[in-house]
This record gives C-alpha cells, sequence and structure tokens, in this order.
C-alpha cells in the first residue's frame, strides 16, 4: 500500500538519489569552473544508510529509483550498492543518470546489478563544442560508451541534452539524426535556472519552439503516454528507429503529476527539485532514530511538497546546484 500521497493526490512511488556531490565533468550549465564546495564524505550518506533510507520508502509504496549525482560512477562501488537496492523488495526498477564518461569499464557491472534503464547527458556531436560544454575532453569516450550502451543487455537507453540558445540549439537535427538511427530515446531538456548556471530567458529555447524547428525537417508523430507520471512528451521519427522526448520543465511543468521525491548525497530529503525546501534525513537517521521516526520524516516530505513549481519567475530558487541536488 503507498501511504505517500499526498492531499492533492499525488502517489509518490519514485525516489531520486543523489548518490554523490562529485563530478568528473564541469558544464558550464550545471558548475562553475572550479567546481563546486564539496561536501565532506562524513556528511555523505554510507551504502548502508541509503539502502535503509530505501527500505523505508519501499514499505511506503516507492517502486522506482534512479542513481544519479554529481556523477554517480565516481561514487566507489557503486555497482555494490546498485545490487543491493535492486534486491529490495517492492523495488521493481533502477535506472542511472550518467555523463557515460566511465560507463564502457561499468557496464556489465550495471547488467549484473539489475539496472534496467541508463540515461545519458550528451549536449552535442561535435568535439570542439563538447569541450566547451563539459570543460574536459571526454566527448570520444562517452560516444564510444554509448554504443557500448546499445550493444549491452541494458533494455533502455536515454540521451539528455540540455537545449541552450547559441550554444547548441543549431544541432537539434544532428540529434533528430542520431535518434533515427539507434535504439534510444533522445530527450531535449529545456534549460532550467539554477545557482551560478549562467541561464537567462532568452538561452531557454521552449518545447513548442524546438518541437517546430524538428517538424520543419521530419514529421514526428505523438506517442500515447505509457506512465501518467512522465516528465517527458514523446514523438517517433517517421521511418526512425529512436524516439524523440521533449521535458519541458519550464514551459509546461508537470507537477500536478509528480510522484517524485529526492534525496541528496548529504542526506536531505527534498520533495520538489524546483523549491528550495529541504528536510534533513541524515540527522534523524544518524540519532539513531527507528523505523516509525523515519517513516514521519517521509510523509513529512509528502506534506511540505508544494503544488506546484514557479519556475521561470522571480523566484526561481538558486540555493544549490543541480550536482548538489542531483538531477
Ligand atoms: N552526472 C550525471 C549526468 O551528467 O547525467 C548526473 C547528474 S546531472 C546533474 C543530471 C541531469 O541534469 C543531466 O542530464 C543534466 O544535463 C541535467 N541538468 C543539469 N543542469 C541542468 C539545467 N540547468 N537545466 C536542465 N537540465 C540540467
Amino acid at each position: 500500500m503507498n501511504t505517500l500521497r499526498d492531499e492533492v493526490g499525488r502517489t509518490h512511488t519514485y525516489l531520486r538519489l543523489s548518490v554523490t556531490d562529485r563530478c568528473n565533468l564541469r558544464c558550464t550549465y550545471c558548475m562553475p569552473a572550479e567546481g563546486i564546495a564539496l561536501r565532506p564524505h562524513h556528511e555523505i550518506l554510507t551504502f548502508d544508510e541509503i539502502e535503509r533510507i530505501v527500505r523505508i520508502a519501499a514499505g511506503l509504496g516507492v517502486t522506482k529509483l534512479r542513481l544519479t549525482g554529481g556523477e554517480p560512477l565516481v561514487r566507489r562501488d557503486l555497482l555494490i550498492l546498485a545490487g543491493r537496492l535492486t534486491a529490495i523488495a517492492g523495488i521493481q526498477h533502477v535506472g542511472l543518470t550518467t555523463n557515460g564518461v566511465l560507463l564502457g569499464e561499468n557496464l556489465h557491472g550495471l547488467v549484473r546489478a539489475g539496472i534496467s534503464s541508463i540515461n545519458i547527458s550528451l549536449d552535442t556531436l561535435r568535439r570542439d563544442r563538447f569541450r566547451a560544454i563539459t570543460r574536459r575532453d571526454e566527448f570520444d569516450s562517452v560516444l564510444s560508451n554509448i554504443d557500448l550502451a546499445l550493444r549491452s543487455a541494458i533494455p533502455r537507453i536515454k540521451i539528455n541534452v540540455v537545449v541552450m540558445r547559441g550554444t547548441n540549439d543549431d544541432e537539434l537535427p544532428q540529434f533528430v539524426d542520431f535518434a533515427r538511427e539507434r535504439r534510444l530515446m533522445v530527450r531535449f531538456i529545456e534549460y532550467m535556472p539554477f545557482k551560478d548556471n549562467g541561464w537567462s530567458a532568452e538561452t531557454m529555447v521552449p518545447f513548442e519552439e524546438m518541437k517546430s524547428r524538428i517538424e520543419n525537417l521530419v514529421e514526428l508523430i505523438p506517442l500515447p503516454e505509457r506512465n501518467r507520471h512522465t516528465s517527458t512528451k514523446v514523438f517517433s521519427i517517421a521511418g526512425g528507429t529512436g524516439t524523440i522526448g521533449f521535458i519541458t520543465a519550464m514551459s509546461d511543468h508537470f507537477c500536478g503529476t509528480c510522484n517524485r521525491l529526492r534525496l541528496t548525497a548529504d542526506g536531505r530529503l527534498r520533495p520538489c527539485l524546483m523549491d528550495a525546501h529541504e528536510i534533513d534525513l541524515r540527522s534523524t537517521l544518524r540519532s539513531g532514530a527507528g523505523i516509525e521516526a523515519l517513516q514521519e520524516i517521509l510523509a513529512q516530505a509528502i506534506r511540505v511538497k508544494p503544488q506546484g513549481h514557479r519556475l521561470g519567475q522571480a523566484q526561481s530558487p538558486r540555493d544549490r546546484t543541480m550536482a548538489q541536488i542531483g538531477g
């Protein structure tokens, strides 16, 4: 039975776990060149602590997890954690969001651990531009790791592209071709404002504009939503293998069907990505609290979750970078 239901009827079945605030890239839209002030190790949740929280969440009806960060694959022994989480009763799906740099060497382990979907961030198909956006020279490894992932037993692969006007929005056609030829979904993400990330309204390319620019070139066929909580509008490409998705957090938010909770690497529950309110779960956990106290913290997160966010307006939260919250 799911008890993580809020007063507007949203049932929370999806927990996104940031396992580290560290990252091996420095994407301009995500963190400053010099990186961010990292939490000391003792403030980061241990595997035992993460597993304990997930067991409690699963008992309250959570069925789906996503491992993210920072870059989750830089967390030592992540595969061990992944295996422990997929084994928890009630957890049906564990996904991973990664920049792909370390994916090749971890693929077999991820398959063995039971990971069922991998989202790989790739904002450009040009090596020079990759370097400018990520401030690192890892384009070739990411591209070849995407190929390896496609040949692996991971059932679902998605590519996340943050679309920024004047930076990479001229590559929409190339990304459509990329999806046309491969068994994956390319998801175009509307650029969102976070702490120190250079966002401005002009740099955000809204969904309708992206869609009509693509439709000038190819026919997009809307696909029915398989999951009513989805954050993505999905289309097939006439004559293509893969699909195209749009994440419209800015122009058409999906707060009314949001089923997500986030847990930051330092143990704070964040009910809404776009609202700075966080609840300190780590202190309760480390104070030796019993299961009921921890269940109550999860229930509290649901009670304080806003009904909708105010992205794009002056109140947009800029309290933490995306890497600190967990994207
Ligand atoms: N390191 C991993 C990765 O690169 O996928 C996981 C963490 S990253 C913060 C998760 C996702 O958030 C990535 O797909 C990234 O592109 C997206 N993201 C980060 N900052 C964003 C922003 N300002 N607007 C939209 N998406 C953003």
